[in-house]
């Protein structure tokens, strides 16, 4: 022993924590290359651009709930808290059986870049549980809710985080989610999160306002490329609370909406699909499938179809190296949050698609959460008028300036999103310097 070498200091700097593994990345790995595209943009800043690489605070929690029939069942839940150098974390919660803590880092991280895009003062974060809700009664729901609500009540709250709806999550539960963490605290906190019913603190128009939001952005588009909204041929991926909304406004102002896809199925109709019918339809059974007013087609079909703009707005990870070439659209709105790929981003860009990027297209959501939070701070509440004036107008402000940047620097709209959104981040982190 006594030739033993003292053990040499290890140095850790090359060291990737575990989640960034480059070989399990997901949609975290989609993000870290959206980032890379723009990193050469952003000038001195670039010295802070490993900020947006890593998440500033991530969370696992272990969500027991006792089912209705007596047996103790375990789901893993996470929330992400990505970035809060311009404000609070801000994002929703998404209950879906392949929730993974990659998918919820990648979602937070976007909501960091598109709550600057839209310039609403949060940072990003995004929460969920690996939970197939269809399997659980209303009672086991909120049971789940609620204990997941506690187990990250250490890291939420109106000033520190505000959760909202996302896949599979509404209104109801975040009413829940607003009482649990309430009953935690001692006093009713209506602003802990976005997305509440009008009756308990929520805002007039938040429903309809992701996809209020996606139309007007379209239109925006439309109007750089010259195609007009009435008569226009549109494809819908997901036909629920930001697709079906999008898809009745688009046929309010004379488009048709020839296709429909979803986890059901798909439909198609030449000739534009009835919308309040078919959201009736899917109102009641769930999905788009079996609707009787068109045809039905195979997801291959869907993404193939005839169509001037093409909607995604489902999940991630949609439009693919497989389907980006068979696109026939002019324009892709994301509606979802990560529908392409950047594989996909670059045959779109190739073929002359205009592709309007999700942190832009969908930011209608957060935008109205952000007026919700305000209304619930100062306990006055605005007309719907008002809420779709503004938000009509941060949406339009926020597409012009990405198109002017987009022209600038001759980038596709997503890089130029990540240009406005990372800049008006970084500064802020530049501005503040680091604690300690
Ligand atoms: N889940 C929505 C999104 O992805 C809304 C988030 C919010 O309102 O905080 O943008």
């Amino acid at each position: 022993m006594a030739n033993a070498k003292p053990a040499a200091a290890v140095s850790t700097a090359h060291v990737l924590p575990s989640y960034l593994d480059p070989n399990h990345l997901g949609p975290w790995g989609i993000y870290l290359q959206q980032i890379d595209r723009v990193t050469p943009y952003l000038g001195h800043l670039a010295r802070w651009v490993e900020t947006l690489k890593r998440p500033k605070r991530a969370l696992i929690v272990d969500v027991p709930i006792e089912l209705d029939n007596g047996t103790i069942a375990h789901f893993e839940g996470y929330r992400v808290q990505h970035n809060t150098s311009r404000g609070p974390g801000k994002g929703g919660v998404r209950f879906h059986q392949d929730v993974t803590l990659s998918e919820v880092m990648a979602l937070s991280a976007w909501m960091s870049i598109k709550n600057a895009a839209v310039n609403v003062p949060y940072g990003g974060a995004k929460g969920g549980i690996r939970v197939d809700p269809r399997t659980l009664s209303h009672k086991e729901l909120e049971r789940l809710t609620r204990r997941y609500t506690s187990e990250i009540g250490i890291i939420i709250g109106p000033s520190k985080d505000i959760p909202a709806p996302d896949v599979n999550t509404n209104d109801k539960i975040m009413a829940w989610m607003m009482d649990t963490y309430s009953m935690n605290v001692g006093s009713t906190a209506t602003g802990v999160v976005t997305g509440k019913p009008v009756d308990m603190g929520g805002s007039l128009g938040r429903k309809e306002a992701t996809g209020r939001g996606v139309f007007t952005v379209a239109c925006e588009a439309a109007k750089q490329i010259g195609l007009p909204i009435e008569g226009a041929r549109v494809a819908v991926q997901g036909f629920g609370n930001v697709g079906g909304i999008a898809g009745k406004l688009f046929a309010e102002a004379g488009a048709l909406i020839v296709a429909v896809q979803d986890h059901t199925g798909g439909v198609a109709n030449d000739k534009g699909l009835a919308v309040p019918k078919l959201l009736e339809h899917v109102a009641k059974t769930g999905g788009v499938a079996g609707f009787k007013g068109g045809e039905a087609i195979t997801a291959a079909d869907f993404w193939a179809c005839t169509c001037d703009i093409m909607v995604p707005a489902a999940l991630e990870g949609q439009v693919t190296r497989a389907n980006a070439g068979k696109i026939k659209a002019k324009m892709l709105i994301e509606g979802a949050n990560g529908p392409t790929t950047p594989e996909a981003d670059d045959i779109l860009h190739d073929k002359g698609v205009l592709v309007v990027p999700d942190v832009i297209a969908n930011a209608g959501g957060v935008t109205v959460s952000y007026f919700e939070w305000v209304q619930d701070f100062s306990s006055f509440f605005w007309d719907e008028d008002e809420i779709n004036r503004r938000l009509v107008g941060i949406m339009k402000h926020a597409f012009d300036a990405v198109w002017q940047t987009a022209q600038e620097h001759q980038v596709s709209l997503r890089t130029a999103a990540y240009i406005v959104a990372c800049t008006r981040i970084l500064n802020a982190r530049d501005l503040r310097g680091l604690y300690p």
